[in-house]
């Protein structure tokens, strides 16, 4: 049983748009384009959660790159930061864990 709503809340409701022309986007005024790229570049930086976290929706999925602008490159490399910053998260949780603790003693 699988729920599967793929479009919802992806389209914008342009609600301050009140009789404008339904299709027409304003592209031309700003060219929304790769933060990573732009005059002062970003650096990526899976540490850094409040820059990350502009690339998550609520839902904490990874923005796709046609809404947060990035260019592919900088997309992969903002995807994998927020995967390196979950798995660092989820590290973080099993906090008594040492690798090398099982290796003696335990032997039967
Ligand atoms: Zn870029």
């Amino acid at each position: 049983m699988r729920r599967e709503s793929t479009n919802e809340f992806e389209g914008h409701h342009d609600d301050g748009h009140e009789g404008g022309d339904p299709r027409k986007k304003s592209f031309s005024s700003r060219r929304k384009g790769c933060r990573f790229c732009g005059r002062e570049p970003l650096k990526i930086d899976f540490k850094d959660p409040l820059l990350l976290a502009s690339f998550i929706t609520e839902r904490g999925k990874i923005v796709p790159r046609r809404i947060s602008g990035n260019c592919s490159l900088h997309q992969r490399g903002v995807a994998q930061a927020i995967k390196r910053a979950r798995f660092i998260a989820l590290l973080s949780y099993t906090d008594g864990f040492h690798p090398g603790s099982m290796s003696e003693g335990a032997t039967p």
